[in-house]
């Protein structure tokens, strides 16, 4: 099995995750970040599965977002075997749900989106990707419920869909179809990694923050508390016993305040401030000029 895309957390997942240290996030935005969490672990759930039972010469592609005809489609997980290409929905709801003609309902009654709706679309958009850019191949695509409670009532489209108890057999099953991959397969996944875009257009945001409506100073590497002892040359959580190297806390910081703060510019300054004037400002100056890149003339200058 080759991965030729790999997966990783969402951007705005890291974004929310870094703010929900340094400021009360939002009922709103803290049940996105719920929900972002959940779908990432049930997907990272899924490989894990894929990575321990697919042996065969199969290639994956993970995220991948497409734009067809002017319209955007994503696929969670994307599997090149000899015979099919198999595309996966993967879902980690848990609990009970109704599925009614159609419509997938809580238990309590409330309509939810449908994923086999968001299957069939995505599916037609991606053979259309195919026809338009070479040699046809089948295509299989399944909605994946990974979550071990998840429980689906009045089901009658069994065939496109996995429950947890399926998961393992299903991708097992794929080992056993699956012949050797040709130069079209591995061409057609090289096409897809190209043509995967970048810039989501489904892009969430998150509650508007500044550098000063955010609380700073340094914190724990390993689980986010302020609460730190600091030496000359280390940091100490009284929180977790986490210990870690000055220069390695401070360098993560200024990538927290990279990822926090695009448009702003990393400086002796502003690194100092964000580390909550606890450490010194020629520690830091260390850190930028032999981890990252100077910009800017001495007096305006800036690190990336
Ligand atoms: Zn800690």
């Amino acid at each position: 099995m080759k991965i030729m895309k790999e997966r990783t957390m969402p951007h705005l997942l890291r974004v929310m995750q870094q703010l929900n240290k340094r400021q009360a996030l939002t009922n709103e935005d803290r049940q996105y970040m719920v929900n972002l969490e959940k779908g990432y672990q049930g997907e990272c759930y899924f490989d894990n599965v894929l990575k321990e039972v697919v042996k065969g010469d199969v290639v994956v592609l993970n995220d991948l977002l497409l734009s067809v005809n002017r319209t955007h489609t994503q696929i969670d997980s994307l599997i090149i075997t000899g015979s099919t290409i198999y595309l996966y929905e993967i879902k980690n709801y848990d609990g009970e749900f109704v599925n009614k003609s159609d419509h997938l309902l809580t238990k309590t009654g409330h309509e939810i989106s449908n994923p086999l709706i968001q299957l069939s679309r995505s599916t037609t958009l991606f053979k259309q990707h195919l026809r338009n850019s070479g040699p046809s191949f089948p295509v299989e695509a399944f909605v994946v419920y990974v979550h071990p409670s998840f429980v689906l009532h009045e089901s009658t489209l069994g065939s496109k869909l996995l429950m947890p108890s399926q998961v393992r057999s299903h991708l097992a099953e794929l080992n056993r179809r699956s012949s050797h991959l040709k130069k079209k397969h591995n061409d057609l996944a090289s096409k897809l990694v190209l043509a995967h875009v970048e810039d989501n257009p489904f892009k969430q945001t998150v509650t508007p923050y500044t550098v000063e409506s955010v609380k700073r100073g340094l914190t724990c590497l390993s689980c986010g508390s302020f609460d730190l002892i600091l030496t000359r040359r280390s940091s100490f959580c009284s929180t977790c016993q986490y210990k870690s190297l000055l220069p390695d806390s401070i360098d993560a910081h200024i990538k927290e305040f990279k990822l926090l703060f695009p448009d702003d510019r990393v400086t002796r300054h502003t690194i100092v401030e964000w580390c909550g004037g606890k450490v010194s400002d020629r520690v830091v100056w260390t850190v930028l000029k032999t981890r990252y890149n100077p910009k800017g003339s001495k007096r305006t200058r800036y690190y990336i």
